[in-house]
């Protein structure tokens, strides 16, 4: 895993010295997309890769650092990462390369976090987490909110100041609640809406509002979207899911309800399972639910209480 380095990247200066300092690991994002080949992320030379796009396109607008390699990850342990946010994406399938990057494996590809997340380790999964997130912030928090002045990032990109009145900005997470409601015969509520495939059903799930606490936007939440009153809730665990900015924080919550009105707006359809129909129903191909991936899925099987089997079909 990686340790972000959060006392180092207050050093003023700290990124210009790491880059000259040379064997430092730059991973590359344009587009919310990372280059990636069949080993997970590719990492290039940062002081190379910095001296290549010099005046280029390809100039990033963004240098980050995303901190040192933990015992276990792929790379040797204190291995350095940084992350380039470039405007563009390079051509890295065409001979010869414009502008022509040393490093670049055979096969490598410009992929999204859900198109690779399930081949990547975990060291590379927090890597791209961290770098969605922390670069996100940046192409949307460009300017000062008090003044509107253009702000200039420092503390090797993880805070951005005001050069007119000084004021320091953070990046900044959305947390949301994600829910699994279980009914007095212990059946679980799932969920579904919006445009997706209409056998797809999960969690429910929402963004915390100003001023309320966590239990509070799943009272709130759950009443808004099926009108079910829960009582009590439970904190399981929690999953950073930066596109672009959340936080998803995990609860169990139960319900004396057994009716569940969707509100017809984010939820348009809700129905109560209990663990054989919800196995039967994911193994018959009736309904889709959530991917491994997702805390929606790990929160499911907490319920169900073991793995559920997907269709042998399904991806
Ligand atoms: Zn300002």
């Amino acid at each position: 895993m990686i340790d972000r380095g959060s006392a180092a990247r207050l050093k003023p200066g700290m990124l210009e010295e790491l880059l000259r300092s040379g064997g430092v690991q730059a991973m590359v994002l344009s587009r919310r997309q990372a280059l990636v080949s069949g080993q997970g992320l590719v990492f290039l030379d940062a002081a190379g890769l910095a001296g290549r796009f010099k005046g280029t396109a390809y100039a990033p607008e963004q240098v980050i650092y995303l901190g040192t390699a933990l015992p276990g990850a792929r790379a040797a342990e204190g291995t350095q990462y940084v992350l380039f946010v470039l405007p563009e994406q390079f051509e890295v399938r065409a001979e010869p390369f414009e502008p022509h990057v040393e490093g670049i494996p055979a096969g490598a590809q410009w992929a999204g976090f859900r198109e690779v997340a399930a081949q990547l380790d975990p060291t590379d999964t927090a890597l791209f987490i961290e770098a969605s997130a922390i670069a996100n912030w940046h192409a949307t928090h460009t300017h000062c909110p008090r003044c509107g002045a253009a702000t200039v990032p420092e503390a090797g990109g993880w805070v951005r100041r005001c050069p007119s009145d000084n004021s320091e900005h953070y990046p900044r997470t959305d947390p949301a609640i994600i829910v699994t409601v279980v009914g007095p015969d212990d059946r679980l509520l799932l969920g579904g809406g919006g445009p997706l495939d209409s056998r797809n059903y999960s969690t429910l799930a929402g963004f915390v509002e100003p001023g309320e606490s966590l239990e509070q936007a799943v009272v709130r939440e759950i009443g808004e979207e099926v009108g079910v009153r829960v009582t009590a809730s439970q904190y399981l665990g929690s999953q950073s899911w930066p596109f672009p900015a959340s936080l998803m924080l995990g609860f169990t919550a139960t319900t004396a309800d057994t009716e569940a009105t969707p509100d017809g707006v984010e939820v348009t359809r809700a129905r109560w399972f209990s663990r054989a129909e919800l196995q039967e129903a994911v193994l018959s191909g009736e309904i889709v639910i959530s991917s491994r991936l997702s805390i929606a899925r790990a929160l499911i099987e907490h319920w169900y209480g073991g793995v559920i089997q997907d269709r042998p079909d399904s991806a």
